[in-house]
């Protein structure tokens, strides 16, 4: 049995958006997973697979189509009254990808930082505003006099820390961080994780990392999930994920990553997944990777695969791995 506190319980979470009369887009269809707390939980998948559709649904920034999210115990799509969700709100926060589209270019950072201070309430004078928001700035590594300026005048880094700063101004629990290191340059990105996880440790913060490449979520995430085409493909530590991947796709994402080591790199069997994501409008039948996977048979047409563990905290969607099916992979017994 798992002792590990259960921050957030997702259960068969689906985000469904209508088209049109005819057509449905299923961008999260029925994921299931949990994130402990403290720990740092990497979601991946290539775009459009849902993943952060998922992150903003977690959050309630958008309404679930159907499944829950409980956060410390509660379900987050359950709660009705503006004051709870003011409460939960404060509690839950989020770091964009484009940490420029997500500052307010009229507002001063010291402004936008203070915000949800404002909102929730947090402080009851001016100066405690203003010292809370030169404490924050220090924080995420930034002077204090960079308060009275304006998001146009940072760079990229600076302004991810700005978004950094404004997510802890409410003392979150919970993060969502959706991809919040894509859009800065490779000697930024290992500045903004280093900072993060500083952060999770003085202040106890739980993270749901969004990432589209595994080589990006390695080195902050304790657990990882992998996700395709709106569903969950494979979860498990991130160690094991890396030195043991039992999906194709989680296969196929890890042998795209580049090794160091050039003769490794050289002599390595590389899995190639052709061609793009199918629309989630309309996905193939069974399993819903088949259309890529270099092991698909028949079965993977007719049956969609069961989440289940493969071994303990390691699991996988995938009939390769299912007793029952094991006669349809000749091939490919494991
Ligand atoms: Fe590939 Fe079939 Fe496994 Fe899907 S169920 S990942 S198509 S082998």
């Amino acid at each position: 049995m798992d002792n590990r506190e259960k921050l957030l319980e997702i259960k068969d979470l689906k985000k469904h958006f209508k088209i049109d009369r005819s057509n449905v887009l299923k961008a999260v269809d029925g994921i299931s997973f949990d994130i402990f707390k403290g720990e740092t939980f990497g979601l991946v998948g290539e775009s459009g697979c849902g993943k952060s559709t998922a992150g903003r649904t977690i959050m309630r920034l958008y309404e679930a189509t159907a499944g829950e999210v409980n956060f410390h115990g509660e379900n987050v799509h359950a709660k009705k009254s503006k004051k709870e969700l003011k409460q939960f709100n404060q509690r839950m926060q989020m770091i964009f990808q484009d940490p420029y589209a997500s500052l307010n270019p009229r507002m001063t950072v010291k402004d936008i930082i203070a915000e949800g201070i404002d909102i929730h309430g947090l402080v009851n004078t001016k100066k405690e505003r203003t010292e809370r928001v030169n404490q924050l700035l220090e924080t995420v590594g930034l002077n204090t006099e960079h308060g009275n300026r304006y998001p146009h005048e940072f760079s990229g880094g600076q302004r991810q820390r700005i978004g950094i700063a404004r997510a802890l101004a409410v003392n979150p629990d919970f993060i969502v961080a959706d991809e919040p290191i894509s859009a800065l340059d490779v000697s930024i990105q290992a500045q903004v994780v280093n900072l993060l996880k500083r952060l999770q440790k003085e202040h106890g913060l739980t993270y749901l990392f969004i990432a589209h490449d595994l080589s990006m979520v390695k080195h902050i995430s304790d657990r990882v999930g992998v996700m395709y085409l709106g569903s969950m493909a494979e979860i498990a530590t991130s160690d094991e994920l890396y030195a043991e991947p039992l999906h194709p796709y989680t296969q196929a994402l890890l042998s795209a990553i580049p090794l160091a080591d050039p003769e490794v790199e050289r002599s390595r069997e590389r899995i190639i997944v052709e061609g793009d994501v199918p629309s989630p409008i309309n996905p193939p039948s069974g399993c819903r990777f088949r259309t890529r996977c270099p092991f698909a048979t028949d079965i993977c047409a007719q049956a969609v695969p069961e989440f289940k563990e493969h071994k303990k905290g390691h699991w996988v969607a995938c009939h390769l791995y299912d007793e029952k099916y094991k006669d349809n992979f000749p091939a490919a017994q494991k």
